[in-house]
């Protein structure tokens, strides 16, 4: 049976230049970098060229910014606990109500742990509260931790606003950048964030591997403690073959960033407009002015998400139902209940994710087999529209 693949933000397929790249690292390749023999020591040179093409598509001019982790929750996680362990007598955290399980969950964990953490709202078309976010900072705030895009909806925050509020308030800024790199330009050198992860499944790279950039200057504890690898930032032997991978996916993703804003958006954009036009009581979640190019999250009233999946996985069609981490519970996912969504259309919400991979026949494969499987579904719905 066809595969249509349209859930590229819970993970990506591996680019085939990119397992090229990783597979001598499994074979030959295989020594330490940090042994003193030349075996190991050869191997140092093609993790400095990996992380250079890291540094460059974010825009950081000196590479020795860029500490590997092990992903996006490793990086999400190194910045907030880091931040929190350099200055102890602070407090407070600043967050989104929206954020990624790996900053929202670790916060109300902190929380249970004499932490006190604000979370800003969103409106109902997921935009930030930027006059609330910059209320909420105190003298005794730790951290704002605020993310690029949302996963769920796609929604772009405005980072740059948020950076500099924080720099006029003098409080460290993180911020979860693993959905918008590879999709919308990066410029750590012009927005200033002291803290940006970033996770290398999400842009056709391997998974477990990622990176942190850490700003020259910002104070930070190692979260992982062991060796001196990455300067000390980050113990561990390092990940070669997924660091390499992660190194040719951040040099592919520079090269496919205009594709991704030109052919991929436009296959976005004709997969929502079919989808509105030929299947009522249907609506786009988020503000479209300011969204990922990859990404629709489409409510559909009166189904339930769960079902849509199953029916359409019968297709052969992938998507989402809210995010991989919240499917599985029947309650809406956090990010539309922040978006207060009436569960009506919460519960029947889809996210349909696409990547470079994807084809205008993928696109027209969904729109053909899509109404039948809504129509079927409303047929046997208690509710009516
Ligand atoms: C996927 C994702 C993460 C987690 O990254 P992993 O590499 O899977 O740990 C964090 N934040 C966002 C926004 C994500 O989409």
């Amino acid at each position: 049976m066809r595969t249509v693949y349209l859930d590229n933000n819970a993970t990506t397929a591996v680019a085939p230049e990119v397992l090229e790249a990783m597979l001598p690292f499994y074979t030959e390749m295989y020594g330490n970098p940090s042994s003193m023999h030349t075996f190991g020591g050869q191997v140092t040179a093609h993790i400095d060229k990996a992380r250079e093409k890291c540094a460059a598509l974010i825009g950081a001019k000196r590479a020795s910014d860029i500490v590997f982790t092990s992903g996006g929750t490793e990086g999400d996680n190194a910045s907030i606990m880091g931040t929190l362990l350099a200055y102890p007598e602070k407090k407070h955290i600043v967050t989104s109500a929206v954020e990624h399980p790996a900053v929202r969950s670790l916060c109300q964990s902190l929380a249970k742990r004499g932490y006190e953490v604000t979370e800003v709202g969103v409106d109902e078309m997921g935009r930030l509260d930027v006059a609330e976010l910059e209320r909420a900072i105190r003298v005794d705030t730790a951290i704002v931790s605020i993310m690029w895009a949302n996963n769920e909806t796609g929604v772009i925050f405005p980072i740059e606003k948020i950076a500099s509020i924080c720099v006029a308030k003098g409080v460290p800024f993180h911020t979860d950048a693993v959905q918008a790199v590879g999709k919308v330009p990066i410029n750590v050198t012009e927005v200033p964030v002291d803290f940006l992860s970033v996770s290398s499944h999400k842009l056709h790279g391997p998974k477990g591997i990622g990176f942190l950039y850490i700003k020259r200057g910002a104070k930070f504890n190692p979260f992982v403690i062991g060796g001196h690898q990455e300067r000390g930032k980050r113990g561990g032997t390092e990940n070669v073959p997924a660091i390499v991978g992660m190194g040719k996916a951040c040099e592919l993703a520079m090269q496919h960033m205009d594709e991704e804003n030109t052919r991929v958006k436009a296959m976005r954009d004709r997969l929502e407009a079919g989808i509105l036009s030929s299947i009522t009581n249907a609506r786009v979640h988020g503000d479209t002015t300011s969204r990922l190019p990859n990404t629709t999250n489409i409510g559909f009233e009166y189904i339930e998400g769960e079902a849509i999946l199953l029916l359409m996985n019968e297709h052969g069609i992938c998507a989402s139902s809210g995010s991989a981490c919240t499917s599985g519970s029947l309650e809406p996912s956090h990010v539309l209940r922040a978006m207060k969504i009436p569960f009506t259309r919460a519960h029947g919400s889809i996210r349909f994710s696409l990547s470079i991979y994807n084809t205008d026949a993928d696109i027209d494969y969904t729109l053909e087999k899509l109404p039948a499987i809504m129509e079927r579904l409303r047929s046997i719905s208690p509710f009516k529209p």
